[in-house]
């Protein structure tokens, strides 16, 4: 949690919004969007309010929520999930996560995750005392290789963490890789706890949630969350579905670290989750259109460009442009050219930046104008 110098730092995504609002560039760093989501979800949630539902929830979630958590489970991925033993609301995946992290691991255990891997993993990690092990994705498919994934389990394996879709480089894990997964989390005894945020969001794969593979449901702690699919990510609705005693452990923590949240938003999510089949296409399209003019136009600036399968991001390199170092480039482009990203050696650990050092993550989850106008402004680059 502290910076190189030994003082507490802000988060990379806070640094560089900032930045961005010093400069008034275009914030291709931090990935939220600037449009609202599902007119049906936010009318949901002023009527709540309205008729209201402003004190403190029940700690597990309302059961209207549950209970639509637990439908979209069994409509996506044919799960039967009991929303009474088997799901908690949580205040966003982060809440979700570090919940889950307190619960499961201490000192003296392990945790494998990806790397680059999303920054608030390194952090609760480090907070929970475990040790975190990281397995590389490397450029350009941004798969792992099987024998780093063995090679990361040991008998103090307590969780592997895995994120898909993954952020930063949008790929959607495939089935062989998750089984490899579950394969090795059976053999240690490690509980699965899977980070799907993007789960909505693939418009090139198919996402596949780890706890459908043979083997992963008794071990499997799903996590998921409303901001990313309904546009709402400053509610910070999220859930998990796990196991019961999974489940208990978990809410045990939670308790005290917000011990219930965001009651008027409860129902809104409720009524986003119940959207028919259609609307969940729309949104994983559209982002896919806007995918391609942000990668196009950063392919014609001359940035080495790796495609996402889902999610908010793409990830460019910059090398072919002569700068090596993305992270003082990064610190740069919002004078230089008005927009901003984020290095992606802000998903790996100081000592592990070979590899990443020219790659700079940029979201695409803005309005096609502001897409078109960042590519015109970094096109000026060259
Ligand atoms: N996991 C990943 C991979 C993310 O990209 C994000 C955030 N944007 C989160 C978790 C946090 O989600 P939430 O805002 O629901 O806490
Ligand atoms: N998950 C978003 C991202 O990766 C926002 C992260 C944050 O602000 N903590 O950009």
């Amino acid at each position: 949690l502290l910076g190189p110098d030994g003082v507490p730092a802000p988060t990379v995504f806070a640094e560089m919004s900032a930045l961005a609002a010093a400069t008034g560039a275009i914030n291709l760093g931090q990935g939220f969007p600037d449009e609202d989501g599902p007119a049906e979800v936010l009318e949901a949630a002023v009527e709540a309010i309205r008729a209201g539902v402003n004190q403190y929830p029940p700690g597990r979630g309302t059961p209207d929520l549950r209970a639509a958590i637990a439908e979209h489970q069994a409509r996506w991925y044919g799960l039967d999930v009991d929303p009474d033993r088997e799901v908690l609301v949580t205040a966003g995946a982060t809440e979700a996560l570090a919940a889950t992290l307190l619960a499961l691991v201490g000192p003296g255990d392990q945790v494998v995750t990806f790397e680059p891997f999303y920054d608030a993993y390194g952090a609760l990690i480090g907070l929970t005392g475990a040790e975190h092990v990281t397995v590389p994705l490397r450029a350009p498919d941004f798969l792992p290789d099987e024998a780093d994934l063995r090679a990361a389990f040991s008998d103090r394996t307590r969780v592997v963490l895995v994120n898909t879709p993954h952020n930063p480089t949008g790929r959607v894990l495939p089935p062989e890789v998750l089984a490899t997964v579950v394969e090795l989390a059976e053999q240690y005894d490690a509980v699965i706890v899977t980070d799907e945020v993007y789960e909505h969001l693939a418009f090139g794969g198919t996402h596949v949630p780890p706890v459908t593979l043979p083997g992963a449901r008794d071990r499997t702690v799903s996590i998921s969350s409303a901001g990313k699919t309904f546009n709402t990510t400053g509610w910070k609705i999220g859930w998990l579905t796990a196991p019961a005693a999974l489940v208990e452990a978990i809410t045990t923590v939670k308790q005290y670290l917000t011990f219930v949240n965001g009651a008027p938003f409860q129902p809104a999510i409720a009524a986003g989750l119940r959207l028919p089949d259609p609307v969940f296409a729309g949104i994983a399209a559209e982002l896919g259109a806007k995918q391609e003019i942000l990668a196009d136009g950063l392919a014609v600036a001359g940035f080495g460009v790796l495609r996402p399968d889902a999610g908010y991001f793409v990830i460019a390199d910059a090398a072919p442009l002569g700068h090596d170092d993305a992270r003082a480039l990064c610190l740069e482009l919002p004078r230089s050219v008005g927009v901003v990203g984020i290095p992606v050696s802000a998903f790996v650990r100081p000592d592990h930046v070979d590899g990443y050092r020219s790659l700079i993550r940029f979201a695409f989850c803005k309005r096609r104008s502001v897409l078109e106008e960042a590519v015109v402004r970094l096109a000026g680059l060259r």
